[in-house]
Parts: C-alpha cells; structure tokens; sequence
C-alpha cells in the first residue's frame, strides 16, 4: 500500500506528504474520521513512508523496512488496540518501556493506537506525559472517529488529520475496476462502509447467493405468497444462507428504495441495474408512501432478528406484511 492508492482523502495525504517532504513530522497525529475510511491503510503508509529506504514523501513496498512493517514484524513500530473495553495504562506504560530501549535504525520509533478514545482517564494522561517528554524521539498516530471527543490536552499537542467518507460512487468504480461484479458492487457500497469493506463483501460468496434469494423472493411474494415462503424455506432457512437473513433484509430495502428511484425518474441511482425490466414493472403497482411503508417493514424485520426473534418467524411475518397496500 502507498498514498497513491489510498483512494480519496487528499487533505489527509497532503498534511502527512508534506511532513515527509519538509521534514517536519508531527511528534502525534490524530488521524479523524469514520470507520472505513482508510485510517488504518494511511497509518500503515505513513509509518512505512518515515522509515523507507527510499527517503521520499510515499512508501515504496518494497524495501526492507517497508516489507518488516507490511509483515508487523518491525521492531521500532508499536500497535495497540484496546485490551477488553479499554485501553488502560498498564500498555501505556509497557510502551514507554519499549521506547526506553534504543532504536534499531533511524532512531525513530512510531506507535498506532487504534480507538484512542478508548482510552481510560489515566492512560490518557500517562499518554500525555510521554507526548510532552517522549525518552526517544517517537511519531504517535492516535486513530479515533471523533478527535474533537479526545482530551484538549492531546489535542492541543498533535497535528489532526481528517478523513472523510468516501464517495460511494468512487468505491464502486474501484471495486469493478478490480474486477468485482458490477451488480454486487452497486450494493456493497450502500450496505458497508470503504473500499475495504465493499471490497471483502463483493468476495463472500453468500453474499451474490442472497441477493438472488432476495431477487426471487421480491418476485413472488408480489403475486404468489405461498410460493415466496417456500422459497424462503427451502432457499434460505434450509441452507447455511439462513445466517444471513440480516442481509436479506438489508438487500430489501434497497430494492424497495429502488422502486422509488425509478418512480422518480431516478435511474441513475438504481441499486439492481440488472434488474431493469422487473422494477419498470413493479414500481407502479403501489405509491410511494407504499415503498415507504414497504422500506419501513425491512428495517423492522432487520431490528426484530437483531432482538432474537427467530429469522425464519420474522422473514415470514415480513414477506406476509408487505402483501397488498398501494
Ligand atoms: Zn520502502
């Protein structure tokens, strides 16, 4: 990985590419912004970046040091992640006994804290000390999804770097540019968040197979009840698909906002481009407060297998409630 294939986030590239070229990194970074958005990705980058031997502003991948940290095997890199619930100052405090040892090479050292906010009162403060008094020169990157939520005192002394949500369109176009099926990348961006995870979503074999299921079901449950609820049984509640009636429900709801899209000339925006020729069919038989209340129903559905009722009960109760009505 290198900026340059990070996708989007260019005020973030640009703040940390220009420390690199300056040569003015930041003794902490609070890398802000949502899940999905590629902190992580651009943590990894960057660490690499300072420590590659090409000593230029992008990592190259391939040297030594690129590849140790590739491979989280690189004796100058930390990462902590909460232990349970928090991240308590105990690790705080082994990592201050880490950077007490001498560096290997360029006498860096860097640590990635992921969920800082997950950090307990006193570990923050510890944290603080070390930020203030660091026993060897250290680069720390603080990943949060809100670095206005940190304490104004880690704030204050680090340099924050945005991330943003990606636009869903520029996820999709990668995705099918990387060779992901273009009607299974459509949906993938509205139902995860990044590029990494539409990417793992569009691999998951289950994932093309409840889509069909929910295509067939969308189908029948129209006209033919008795059979939409075979299908279900026996395609769905039958298989090892049944785990994943979550996303069936999920796939629902945006084929019923695809009924709206297309009632409101909105084909661009359409989910189930394959599935032209049925939504020009279906869009009609009901108005739009019925999509609406259709919508409603899958997101109902959705919250009632969340709260163990069990899925095949609430997928019935679901494809029986969305019967009729226009
Ligand atoms: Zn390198």
């Amino acid at each position: 990985m290198s900026f340059e294939q990070i996708l989007g986030q260019d005020r973030a590239k640009k703040i940390l590419q220009n420390g690199l070229r300056t040569d003015k990194v930041s003794h902490a970074y609070l890398f802000s912004g949502p899940k999905g958005t590629g902190r992580m990705a651009a943590a990894l980058t960057f660490t690499k970046a300072l420590f590659c031997e090409r000593m230029t502003d992008d990592a190259c991948g391939e040297c030594l040091s690129c590849r140790k940290i590739e491979h989280g095997n690189h004796p100058d890199v930390h990462i902590i992640l909460p232990e349970g619930q928090s991240i308590k100052i105990d690790q705080i405090r082994e990592l201050q006994r880490e950077f007490s040892y001498r560096t290997q090479a360029t006498g860096r050292k860097v640590y990635i804290m992921e969920q800082a906010e997950k950090m307990t009162v006193q570990a923050a403060n510890s944290l603080l000390k070390f930020l203030e008094e660091p026993t060897s020169p250290a680069v720390a990157i603080l990943i949060t999804e809100n670095g206005q939520a940190m304490l104004p005192t880690i704030q204050s002394r680090s340099q924050m770097v945005p991330f943003t949500p990606q636009d869903p369109n520029l996820i999709c176009q990668t995705l099918v540019a990387e060779g992901s099926p273009a009607i299974l990348a459509r949906a993938a961006v509205y139902l995860v968040n990044g590029l990494e995870a539409g990417r793992e979503l569009c691999g998951q074999n289950w994932f093309a197979e409840v889509r069909n299921v929910m295509l067939q079901l969308g189908k029948e449950c129209e006209a033919r009840l008795p059979s939409a609820l075979l299908t279900a049984q026996q395609k769905l509640f039958k298989t090892e698909l049944a785990e994943h009636t979550d996303m069936l429900f999920r796939l629902f709801h945006l084929w019923f906002r695809d009924m709206l899209n297309y009632q409101y000339n909105r084909q661009e925006s359409l989910v189930f481009i394959d599935q032209l020729d049925t939504i020009s069919k279906l869009a009609w038989t009901k108005s739009a407060e019925g999509w609406i209340r259709c919508m409603d129903a899958a997101t109902e559905a959705q919250k009632r297998v969340r709260a163990n009722v069990s899925p095949q009960l609430a997928c019935e109760q679901f494809l029986v409630g969305i019967q009729g009505g226009t």
